[in-house]
């Protein structure tokens, strides 16, 4: 069993993907070619905002809406405790201090109360000035964006969505990444919508804001003229290639994937349901399902089950493993035991195998497999 099966999205995909990629070749337009365009189109209209700029990963793109905004030296950017590391790793490369702040236990999404209180012990000490926050539309799911909006503007923040996770999920008719002041997705292979490379983009409303983005994905370039550097910027762009195949690959995602990954989930949940703790999808929000992630009451419990699934070649994964606050990276920045629910969530959680195209007996494999261990 694959944990997310791209053998076989390609399979049902390979006449079109195939096509489209010999395109590219037979008219070596290899770089910002006239499918980057269209794409940046498709994609700007399924999300709802005026503009896209696609880019070449999901960490450029935060550093690239980080930039827009100006954050730097003396800035303070509360992000999840859990999460991927790129989240807080690009406040820090831009010089800001990453402030941790802890998740809700049933959405696996930052919590409002954390952050609020975040800000105020930021505020207390004065060293630094409350800047931004990035909250993550976690494993799928949009972070709860009507409470983070109400602290932020009461505190005077950017809302910089990182929905690198969140691709097609929904709170009401509002699509992800046209949440945040700005937002950013990540096309990696194994995101919701994945190409097969590096990939990314950037969200915004803004005209001068999506002028400067442009600017800084090239070399901080003049809007008219290439080889006028305004600024210094970075070389990130998404491939012709790359933009070819999310082309015909955005079109299975609305088409069906979508549904197939809330069916596996719903099949999951009804199976798993008062065995494990599954799942918890919000009144009113729409997932699209970058992992499907189950607690376990312990990591001894978690031990067991994970090896009990190996056995049966079914592949899990244990996102995430660490905090933030626990990373290498960030051993300089002041942590005092804010964020327990993330200590708690590392020590117990388990990803299953999930993508649209999971068979109904695949996922009974699984979930038995589960039922018979614990
Ligand atoms: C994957 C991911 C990123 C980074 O995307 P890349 O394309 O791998 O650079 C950022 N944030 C979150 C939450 C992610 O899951």
């Amino acid at each position: 069993m694959q944990f997310r099966d791209l053998k076989k999205q390609y399979q049902v995909l390979k006449p079109q993907i195939d096509e489209a990629v010999t395109k590219v070749m037979t008219d070596c337009n290899f770089i910002s070619g006239t499918q980057v365009k269209e794409l940046e189109k498709r994609l700007a209209e399924y999300v709802g905002v005026k503009h896209c700029i696609t880019c070449a990963n999901g960490t450029d793109a935060l550093e690239l809406a980080e930039r827009a905004y100006n954050i730097g030296k003396g800035d303070a950017v509360f992000v999840p405790d859990f999460t991927f590391f790129s989240t807080a790793e690009t406040v820090a490369d831009l010089g800001a201090e990453p402030v941790f702040v802890d998740v809700e236990e049933d959405s696996f999404n930052m919590s409002p109360a954390a952050l609020e209180a975040a800000i105020k012990k930021v505020l207390e000490k004065g060293e630094l000035k409350p800047r931004a926050v990035v909250p993550v539309d976690l494993f799928g799911q949009p972070a709860d964006f009507e409470e983070i909006f109400r602290i932020a503007e009461k505190y005077g923040l950017v809302v910089i969505e990182d929905g690198a996770q969140g691709f097609g999920g929904r709170i009401g008719d509002k699509r992800a990444c046209s949440f945040g002041d700005i937002a950013t997705t990540s096309f990696f292979p194994a995101k919701p919508l994945g190409c097969y490379g590096d990939g990314g983009a950037v969200f915004t409303d803004d005209d001068e804001t999506a002028d400067l983005i442009r600017s800084l994905a090239v070399h901080g370039k003049s809007k008219t003229d290439k080889y006028e550097n305004l600024q210094l910027g970075m070389n990130s762009r998404l491939d012709t290639i790359q933009a070819a195949i999310l082309d015909i690959k955005l079109t299975a995602f609305i088409d069906h994937e979508l549904d197939g990954v809330n069916r596996a989930a719903r099949i999951y949940s009804e199976k798993l349901n008062g065995a494990v703790e599954v799942p918890e999808i919000k009144e009113g929000y729409y997932s699209s399902w970058a992992q499907y992630t189950i607690k376990l009451k312990d990591s001894e419990t978690r031990s067991r089950v994970q090896a009990a699934l190996k056995e049966q070649g079914i592949p899990s994964m244990i996102y995430y493993p660490r905090g933030m606050h626990q990373q290498g990276a960030f051993k300089n920045i002041p942590y005092e035991g804010q964020c327990p629910v993330t200590e708690s969530l590392c020590s117990r959680v388990l990803a299953l195998p999930m993508h649209p195209y999971m068979e109904e007996n695949d996922i009974e494999l699984v979930c038995e497999t589960i039922v018979k261990t614990i």
